[in-house]
């Protein structure tokens, strides 16, 4: 132990829950120069600047949200503030799907990911319109809005940045063009060595001169394109033509996709969450890997919006509040376990950013991002947007953050309050 030098922060009397140590009971953690410089039983002896006390709080690695959009100001409506979003809500790493395209990566890296607090990565869109209002007007996402080449390049000139390629499966672009855009997607993603990111479930209304595409039929084309390590979103959505069949069954297919070909799954949570199709999709055995939250300017609440009705008009606003540590908790209700639940936000976002040496685990020497939670016992209310609510025992709240050893309190206007049952 560095004998001159005290800790900066402390932090003490906590339980430590990091699955990549191994380490899960009473820990005390100790940062210096934003690196985590110790953990141990007790470091009480040792001489530190500031101690906090999180007894009866949780201390995991710094939660990673691999479904953000924060592209605030050029995405419109659609992107959020990072910071409210990222480290003012006990996040510490922010992942954007698909907001920044080849076109706006360099003001995404200049206005958004540079001077944020939070860290923000990005899964850049295979679109050349990015993800500007939430992706509102579809005649853009076609093949003719797509440059495989450009974005090929832009995914490897900023590869600090770009993690992924992000692309949507979803009936209404195949009413118009088919997998042909999917297919460029893959083409970008295989060019750039990078996982695709595949939004699944509707978000375009259909093309009116063209059949309507039967999701069975779209799981069917989408699959072979997908390659092992790629991502699926939204597998809890209500909306058509995602996981689960009119008919309410997982598609067999997909079942298999998901077990033998490693695909992998991301919550998405987003405002089409529902807790019945979540049953469904955990019963069948399909355990996502990772838990994005997808918040944004449209399923929100914005606290100063002066354009409240525009924003409900929207087919993806929604009432029930959420946020990640929201879906977190909805996840441990449906019977994930705690230990499972702190994986999707630490050290699998970690791997599926390729990141795992640098992100998702409290180890010495690794740059002191940390969460720390406090989970409410008691009767909770959770909601979702097809009007079923649930009484949770349990109630995950972010107390703070460390990112890079700088504490955030998690005061967020974005962190819904705790409704008690
Ligand atoms: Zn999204």
């Amino acid at each position: 132990m560095n004998e001159l030098k005290p800790f900066d922060v402390v932090l003490e009397n906590g339980t430590l829950i990091d699955p990549v140590t191994g380490l899960n009971g009473s820990y005390d953690v100790g940062v210096r120069d934003g690196v985590i410089a110790a953990v141990d039983a007790s470091l009480k002896s040792e001489k530190a600047i500031e101690r906090i006390d999180v007894t009866d709080h949780h201390v995991i690695p710094g939660m990673i949200d691999t479904h953000a959009h924060v592209y605030e100001h050029v995405t419109g409506k659609f992107g959020l503030s990072p910071d409210l979003v990222g480290v003012y809500s006990g996040v510490t790493t922010l992942v954007d799907q698909g907001g920044p395209s080849c076109m706006t990566v360099g003001g995404f890296r200049k206005f958004i990911a540079e001077p944020s607090a939070s860290r923000v990565l990005a899964f850049l869109s295979a679109y050349l319109v990015g993800g500007l209002e939430g992706h509102l007007y579809p005649e853009l996402y076609g093949p003719n809005g797509v440059n495989a080449e450009h974005t090929i390049t832009a995914a490897k000139v900023n590869r600090d940045l770009v993690k992924g390629i992000k692309a949507h499966a979803e009936i209404g672009g195949q009413s118009r063009w088919g997998m042909e855009v999917i297919k460029i997607g893959q083409e970008i993603a295989t060019a750039a060595d990078l996982p695709l990111y595949i939004h699944l479930g509707q978000l375009w209304p259909t093309s009116s001169s063209a059949p309507i595409p039967s999701s069975e039929e779209l799981i069917r084309e989408l699959l072979p394109i997908m390659k092992e390590g790629d991502v699926l979103a939204h597998p809890f959505t209500r909306h058509p033509g995602g996981f689960v069949s009119s008919e309410g069954e997982i598609h067999p297919i997909l079942l298999e996709a998901v077990r033998q070909k490693q695909i992998l799954v991301d919550v998405g949570h987003g405002s089409h969450f529902s807790f019945d199709v979540a049953r469904r999709v955990l019963d069948a055995g399909i355990m996502p890997f990772t838990l994005g939250a997808d918040m944004h300017g449209y399923n929100v609440t914005i606290p100063d919006a002066t354009d409240k009705s525009e924003r409900a008009a929207n087919p993806f606003s929604g009432v029930a509040p959420f946020n990640l540590t929201i879906a977190m908790s909805e996840l441990l209700h449906l019977g994930v376990p705690l230990e499972k639940v702190i994986e999707m936000v630490t050290c699998n976002p970690a791997k599926l950013l390729r990141m795992e040496g640098e992100l998702g685990s409290i180890a010495v020497g690794r740059e002191a991002d940390i969460s720390v939670l406090k989970i409410e016992t008691g009767r909770f209310t959770l909601s979702d947007n097809s009007g079923e609510n649930v009484t949770a025992e349990k109630l995950i709240r972010p107390a703070f953050c460390l990112r890079g050893g700088e504490k955030f309190d998690a005061n967020s206007a974005f962190v819904p309050a705790a409704i008690v049952a």
